[in-house]
């Protein structure tokens, strides 16, 4: 019989809920249970997939093509598991599937409320994968009081009722300010934030409280009095450095044990085995040295648009002994006057996804600098569609180069919609999105870093490298060295006589975990390190 667990948020947002709920999960894997986890998003859109990076931050995309919530990311990356479209819910697909459902006379000509058939839909999602896993781990987006997470609450408390009150609890993360001023830590935001969810019929188990420093006994006291929860329920959640730290301070804490006592789970290992999670912390804390590498896109003051990109950096380079000191280069501040001075001591530099004209030619600069000065650069998707448009330009003897997406009426349209994009008007969901075999060139980098002939990996985009310029561009030397076999499409490309200059149209940075760096990070954070020591820019 599945377990379930839903984590809520109280007081502000941002406060790390996806990496509490990851954490968590963590935890019970690493004592042998089959965990998996899920984020509710309050939100009316159906996902993600059309919102604005400034909104709502990168767009994590799953091996089918589903365009999740980034929080699916850090779910990915801790319990090291490749989850699904099932794995993210909207308000806005519940709704959609219930009106489907009642269209189609369902529900024999009942009223349709939101109480019982919005929460029967939402417990339905919750259930599907009571079968294959021991427990649920639910994430509930939004803060407690918000009018849009009412249903997915009121769906949490009936579950309890359902399944009994050994097979769920509530975990509830909360904000514990320190006030400079008095230098005193405040209780009263979670004791208001548990009121209200228990005036929603949810009594939390467990509390876990974010502060800056450690938080005393007399507040955690406090906390449990007021907010009904035994002292040993009141976690600490500190900030740490790194995220991938969290699991192993709510394991200190008796989290993990806490947790299966009250879920009468029985039979399992006896304490969290995270020997090569700690192997990995201790590297992260203790680098060699540290090597500045850029990254140049449109949203370099959104750190979250780039939330994958930026740890699948991390992972390589900490699994390097390397501490990766990244640097943001907004593409809009960039032209080819000012790219030395803004650029000179990179080591290496990252062109991350993206969409629209905006700040396109500052990336194409960038990436001429990066080329002729023979400077690491990866380029990701829209990064490798200005690498050709660059490469295009100044070296085939094309100087009006670009991509259809910037300016439809190009002479050269060396990057052009997709045969597939075509006449497609729907938005949402109708990229060319998911997973899709690479079949890699022998003696090339990208054969080298992955050393296998057929890698998968996984994308999101409309446009792609126009087949009709491959000779030309080839014959000039760019050397296409991964492709789709069955469309035929440009997969990756790269530059001989360069110390790396690769990129590809998919996205690498979402296979990428702690453990498991993806192979085309660590050969550019290989590269990075060996250029920033011959060069003398270990910072
Ligand atoms: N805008 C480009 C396309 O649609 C690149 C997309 C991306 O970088 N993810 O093809």
């Amino acid at each position: 019989m599945a377990k379930y667990i839903f984590v809520t948020g109280g007081v502000v947002s941002s406060l790390g809920k996806g990496i509490a709920t990851a954490s968590i999960g963590l935890l019970l894997k690493s004592r042998g249970m089959k965990v998996t986890l899920q984020k509710f998003d309050p939100y009316i859109n159906v996902d993600p997939g059309t919102m604005s990076p400034f909104q709502h931050g990168e767009v994590f995309v799953t091996e089918d093509g589903a365009e999740t919530d980034l929080d699916l990311g850090h779910y990915e990356r801790f319990i090291n598991e490749n989850l699904t479209r099932n794995h993210n819910l909207t308000t806005g697909q519940i709704y959609n599937s219930v009106i489907e459902k009642e269209r189609k006379g369902v529900f024999l000509g009942g009223t349709i409320q939101v109480v019982p058939h919005i929460t029967n839909e939402i417990k339905d999602r919750i259930r599907k994968f009571a079968n294959s896993v021991d427990v649920i781990i639910t994430e509930i987006g939004g803060t407690v009081g918000d009018i849009e997470s009412l249903p997915f609450l009121e769906a949490a408390r009936q579950m309890q009722i359902e399944e009994g009150r050994n097979n769920v609890i509530y975990i509830h993360l909360t904000l514990v300010p320190f006030i400079e001023t008095s230098l005193e830590y405040k209780t009263k935001p979670t004791q208001h934030s548990v009121k209200e969810l228990q005036s929603l019929g949810i009594q939390p188990d467990i509390i876990l409280c974010r502060t800056k420093l450690p938080l005393p006994q007399d507040s955690k006291d406090k906390i449990a009095l007021f907010c009904n929860v035994p002292k040993q329920a009141v976690i600490e959640a500190i900030d740490v450095a790194d995220i991938y730290e969290v699991p192993l301070l709510f394991a200190k804490q008796g989290l993990d044990r806490l947790i299966v006592n009250l879920l009468h789970i029985k039979n399992i290992v006896p304490k969290p085995k995270l020997v090569n999670w700690e192997n990995y912390i201790y590297k992260s804390k203790h680098p060699e040295v540290k090597i500045p590498i850029g990254i140049c896109g449109k949203y370099a003051k959104l750190r979250d648009s780039y939330k994958s990109v930026i740890e699948a950096t991390y992972h390589a380079a900490t699994n390097l002994n390397v501490k990766a000191d990244l640097h943001w280069i907004e593409s809009e501040t960039v032209n080819s006057d000012c790219v030395k001075e803004k650029l000179a001591g990179l080591a290496g530099i990252i062109i991350p996804g993206g969409f629209g004209v905006r700040g396109i030619e500052g990336k194409i600069a960038t990436i001429e600098y990066f080329r002729k000065n023979k400077i690491p650069f990866l380029g990701l998707c829209i990064g490798l569609q200005c690498a050709v448009i660059e490469f295009a330009r100044d070296e085939c003897g094309m100087a009006e180069a670009n991509s259809t997406e910037f300016n439809p009426k190009t002479k050269y349209p060396v990057i052009y919609l997709l045969p597939a994009q075509r006449g497609k008007r729907k938005k949402g969901g109708t990229m060319r999105l998911g997973k899709y075999p690479t079949s890699i060139k022998k003696n090339t980098i990208a054969y080298e870093c992955y050393e296998k002939s057929i890698i998968w990996e996984r994308h999101r985009h409309r446009y792609e490298v126009n087949n009709r310029f491959i000779s030309v561009l080839q014959k000039h030397g760019l050397v296409v060295s991964g492709i789709y076999e069955k469309d035929k499409l440009v997969e990756i490309i790269e530059l001989k006589n360069h110390p790396f200059f690769l990129a590809t149209q998919f996205h690498p940075e979402f296979t990428s975990r702690p453990l498991r760096p993806n192979p085309l990070f660590t050969g550019f954070v290989k590269a990075v390190k060996a250029y920033a020591q011959k060069s003398n820019l270990y910072t």
